[in-house]
């Protein structure tokens, strides 16, 4: 990683971080700067190159230079790069984890543990993928190849929440499809993203393949996703600014991947286990709730709510509220003032409408931006705290008697993220799963899948799929070779 005692190196956590933009495998100063500052205890980490239209510009043609030579190297190649920078991330594991950290508030033993790992398992797998990718012949009439073609550049936006294993998600397939990549991280946590770059030179990634442009959304990631060199928009973010680019996108008919925001049910049935359903219902509030996939609507049958509130009021005891860097807490800080304030208004709003809160209800004393961990109850479906997306730690608790009123509850919403059944009854799991609307269900389990697997959102919750060979569809112009069979004499 960078070392720095030039005035553009800021130590974060004790690592430095290099605070410009890397463009054309080259750090790139702005005049303009953004402040980051840490959530924890306010600490102002850095002041940030801000990117407009010009370093936008910059960033998008050394990517469209260096595409093609990228391209020819085929998945061997590409792969080789690849590994190395995986293998780059894994050496850094600690150092990215107390960054991310300090950055957006985010657990450090879930970061050391779990998150930087699979940052570099998203440029390793997708790697490897792309290698093993079977050639698809289908023999008609013709002879059909399917081949995958590197499509050009792709722009790359990542939201705060999980800014550098959002952004190697996004980062892996592009790079192993051919693609060459301009990033634009979040403007609350853009730190990791920054260290990212450092890696990739250190990876040996040549010149343009990667770049990095710091910026808010209004000033770089409008300009960017205007850009009329683009292949591909892959966007991780609300869904009204996925309004915003894919209008943007639809002018220049660039193909988009939108992996939006959630509302997602979480049903418990009578004859669930209980203990395990409570422990996964506390587990929503790990991150403060700040995770798109969280199951924020705890949908439970009348006859076993009253039991698995007690259940889950326990589990919710025993996670600790406080600093995100001691590696017993559970649920540190929200981002910023911005967004308690958007919590807490959510939940006064709800209480101002009648809503009760079982456990919660405001602010915690741990400090400025901690919100207490919350469930609302005696709320009305058409209620904003049922229907919109709060990303706090913020859950609404309703009850049913029949798995048709569960399913109408579970699908009464614009969202499609994500789903999750508890129920012990493997063919009730089945029926229900197949009648929500969700990218991905969970029975008896959260968060868990493969990297193999579809992901992505229905409805409000995104546009299309990534993930295994899904990436690959998105990132890839898929093309098919169609060639006389010899034993024909013209195609058809
Ligand atoms: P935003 O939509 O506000 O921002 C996401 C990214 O888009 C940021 O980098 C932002 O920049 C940028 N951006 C903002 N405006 C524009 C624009 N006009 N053109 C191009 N880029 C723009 O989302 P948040 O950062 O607040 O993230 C939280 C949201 O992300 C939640 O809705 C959450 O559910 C969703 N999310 C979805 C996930 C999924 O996989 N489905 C995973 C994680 C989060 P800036 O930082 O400057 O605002």
């Amino acid at each position: 990683m960078s070392t720095g005692s030039d005035p553009h190196t800021v130590e974060v956590a004790g690592v430095p971080v290099d605070t410009r933009h890397w463009i054309d495998g080259a750090r790139v100063e702005s005049g303009e700067t953004f402040a980051v500052e840490s959530p924890i205890d306010g600490a102002h980490l850095a002041e940030v190159s801000s990117a407009g239209a010009d370093e936008v510009d910059a960033a998008v043609d050394a990517a469209r230079r260096a595409f093609p030579a990228w391209a020819e190297l085929g998945p061997e190649g590409r792969g080789e790069y690849l590994d190395r920078l995986a293998r780059a991330i894994r050496e850094h594991n600690d150092e990215l984890a107390a960054v991310e950290t300090t950055d957006n508030g985010s657990l450090l033993i879930g970061n050391r543990k779990n998150v930087m790992a699979r940052g570099a398992l998203n440029i390793s797998h997708f790697a490897d993928l792309a290698r093993n990718l079977p050639t698809e012949v289908i023999e008609g009439s013709v002879r059909n190849e399917v081949v995958y073609q590197p499509s050009g550049v792709a722009a790359l936006i990542t939201p705060w929440n999980a800014p550098f294993m959002l952004s190697t998600w996004k980062v892996g397939p592009a790079l192993a499809a051919g693609s060459t990549v301009v990033l634009k991280p979040p403007e609350w946590a853009p730190l990791t993203c920054s260290l990212l770059a450092d890696l990739s030179a250190e990876a040996g990634l040549p010149p343009g393949v990667l770049n990095v442009v710091q910026g808010t959304g209004s000033r770089a990631g409008q300009p960017l996703v205007d850009h009329p060199d683009l292949a591909r928009i892959s966007f991780t973010g609300s869904t009204d600014t996925a309004r915003v680019i894919g209008r943007s996108a639809a002018r220049s008919l660039t193909p988009v991947s939108f992996e939006l925001g959630g509302k997602s049910p979480f049903i418990v049935c009578d004859d669930a286990d209980l203990d395990s359903a409570a422990r996964t219902i506390a587990h929503q509030f790990i991150n403060a709730g700040q995770v798109c996939l969280a199951g924020t609507r705890i949908l439970v049958h009348r006859s076993v709510a009253d039991d698995l509130l007690g259940r889950v009021t326990a589990a919710v005891d025993h996670l600790p509220v406080g600093d995100p860097r001691d590696l017993a807490t559970r649920i540190g800080p929200l981002i910023t003032r911005r967004q308690f304030d958007r919590v807490s208004g959510f939940v006064d709003r709800a209480r101002e409408q009648g809503a009760r809160p079982l456990i919660g209800g405001g602010p915690h004393p741990a400090g400025e931006l901690y919100y207490s961990p919350t469930i609302l109850t005696d709320v009305d479906q058409s209620w904003e705290i049922v229907q919109r997306e709060v990303f706090g730690p913020v859950l609404v608790w309703q009850t049913w008697e029949s798995d048709t009123e569960a399913v109408e509850l579970a699908n009464d919403t614009h969202y499609g993220l994500a789903a999750m059944i508890y129920t012990s009854d493997p063919d009730r799991a089945d029926r229900l799963a197949r009648r929500v609307v969700a990218g991905t269900v969970w029975v008896n389990c959260f968060f868990v899948r493969d990297l193999d697997a579809p992901f992505g959102g229905a409805r409000d919750s995104g546009i299309g799929r990534e993930g295994g060979r899904w990436s690959f569809d998105f990132y890839a112009d898929v093309k098919n070779i169609a060639t006389r069979r010899d034993d024909q004499e013209r195609s058809t």
